[in-house]
Formats: structure tokens, C-alpha cells, sequence
């Protein structure tokens, strides 16, 4: 379920959120359209932030999974 990937240089954690589980709303980063509930997508965060893993867990974003492969 939780893989590692690197993009631009930065080691990322990767989660894939089912639609069982995505109950809330999310603003994409890549398109800033809202990901409903209920729609598959991936949350991702630095693995090891600059600040500490607290930091990094703050810093989880939602993405769709297309913007996601493409950013
Ligand atoms: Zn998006």
C-alpha cells in the first residue's frame, strides 16, 4: 500500500487512498480542483522532512492519482 518514489531529486512516501477510505474533501496541488469523497487518489509527503517527521506528516498532500504520475 505505502511505497517510496523519488520525483525531482526528493525521496516521497506514497499511499494510495481507497474510495472506502477518502471521506473527506482534498485540493489537488496539481490542479487545485477538490478531490471528492468517495474518489481513489494518493497522499504523499517528504520521508524524511528537513524538519523532522512531524513536519512531514503535516506536510501530506492529497493528489489525484493522474496529477500525481504527472507532477
Ligand atoms: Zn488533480
Amino acid at each position: 500500500m505505502r511505497r517510496t518514489e523519488f520525483k525531482r531529486g526528493e525521496s516521497w512516501i506514497v499511499q494510495s487512498i481507497s474510495a472506502e477510505r477518502a471521506q473527506k474533501d482534498y485540493v489537488c496541488p496539481g490542479c487545485t480542483v477538490m478531490i471528492a469523497p468517495g474518489i481513489p487518489h494518493v497522499v504523499a509527503w517528504h520521508e524524511e522532512g528537513l524538519f523532522g517527521a512531524e513536519r512531514a506528516v503535516s506536510d501530506r498532500r492529497h493528489w489525484h492519482t493522474h496529477c500525481w504520475r504527472i507532477h
